[in-house]
């Protein structure tokens, strides 16, 4: 049995993070702020004596003992990390600083939950790991861009000046269960717009291309990655490599759910990227041959049920 503190582990991603770590029969430590993560994602990991939830801002350092650390801390959505941008670069820089101090202090294995955003609009299609990114410095996304850059920097250098064991993952857009019905993100706000019958907000022209990664295949990915040799370090990038245009998305979500909402078109967010879509050749070769497993319409339906859920409730 390892202990494992997951940062943002009452987030989308950290909370099935959390529950797959406990059902593999490790201890578990959960460390949120509640700034997009919420205790209904994981109150029913409670009962569990193994898992503890404590809340902390990751920008303050924090002590305890464990064995690894999977760093997700941080707002992902535009509309949360634009909120309060300074924070998210504090989030993003001091939260990877305490981490990896933690990290060295105690030898522990870290992992970042770095992202696709560090290619920015990308020129190279689709993005392997080595192309270095086209992001603007000083644009509204860049809080959270540069932010993830600094963070990989800093992974790489504890690394290569500390010998700390660090993992870094580029993550591409991902969905499923326990996303926010308001979370902003493309894929909860045309589910329940769908389900509602309400009008479906397609940024631009909805031309622009994405890569929807079903949730359960990003945490396969994230815990292979951990468990790679020391000497490999990445960055990896985790992603599911099929892409759709965001009609192309609203068109799957109206089928899914049977929906008579009706297309509008609002103005494209500065700096979104036209396009984007992993190289997963890295991930491939060095994690045992993962790849995802679960198409589109198969996670959709699975989303939409919890969504469709959630409404009921209300
Ligand atoms: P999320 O917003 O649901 O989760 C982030 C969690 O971090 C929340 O629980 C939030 O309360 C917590 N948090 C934020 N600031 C904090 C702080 N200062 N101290 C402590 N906790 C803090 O987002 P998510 O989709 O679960 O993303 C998790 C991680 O994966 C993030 O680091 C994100 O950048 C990365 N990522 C996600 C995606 C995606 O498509 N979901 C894509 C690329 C990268
Ligand atoms: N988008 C959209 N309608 C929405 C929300 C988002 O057309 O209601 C677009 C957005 O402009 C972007 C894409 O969907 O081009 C993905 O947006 P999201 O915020 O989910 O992820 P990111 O832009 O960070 O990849």
């Amino acid at each position: 049995m390892k202990r494992i503190l997951v940062t943002g582990g009452a987030g989308f991603v950290g909370s099935h993070l959390c529950e797959r770590l406990l059902n593999e029969g490790n201890e578990v430590v959960c460390l949120d702020n509640y700034f997009t993560g919420r205790k209904s994602k994981i109150i029913h990991l409670m009962d569990n004596p193994y898992f503890e939830v404590v809340r902390h801002d990751v920008t303050m350092p924090y002590f305890i003992e464990v064995d690894e650390i999977y760093n997700l801390a941080c707002p992902a959505s535009p509309v949360h990390y634009q909120h309060n941008p300074i924070k998210t670069i504090k989030t993003s820089v001091l939260g990877a600083i305490n981490m990896l101090g933690l990290a060295k202090r105690i030898n522990a294995k870290i992992l970042q939950a770095s992202t696709s955003e560090v290619y920015g609009d990308p020129e190279l299609h689709p993005q392997p790991e080595h192309y270095w990114g086209h992001v603007n410095p000083i644009g509204a996304r860049s809080c959270y861009d540069e932010g993830k850059r600094c963070a990989e920097s800093l992974f790489v250098n504890y690394h290569q000046s500390n010998d700390v064991k660090v993992k870094i993952i580029r993550i591409f857009n991902t969905y499923g269960p326990k996303m926010e019905p308001d979370d902003g993100r493309v894929v909860s706000n045309f589910i329940m717009q769908a389900l509602q019958n309400k009008d479906i907000t397609i940024f631009g022209d909805g031309t622009q291309t994405r890569s929807f990664q079903y949730v359960d295949d990003l945490i396969e990915g994230m815990i292979r990655m951990m468990n790679t040799p020391d000497d490999f370090i990445g960055p990896v990038n985790i992603g599911n490599p099929i892409e759709y245009t965001m009609l192309e998305l609203a068109q799957n979500i109206i089928q899914l759910t049977q929906s008579k909402s009706k297309l509008i078109y609002l103005p494209l967010p500065s700096d979104d990227p036209t396009q984007r879509q992993p190289d997963i050749s890295l991930a491939k070769a060095h994690l045992n041959g993962w790849e995802p497993k679960i198409p589109l319409q198969e996670g959709l339906k699975n989303t939409i049920n919890y969504f469709a859920a959630i409404l009921k409730t209300h």
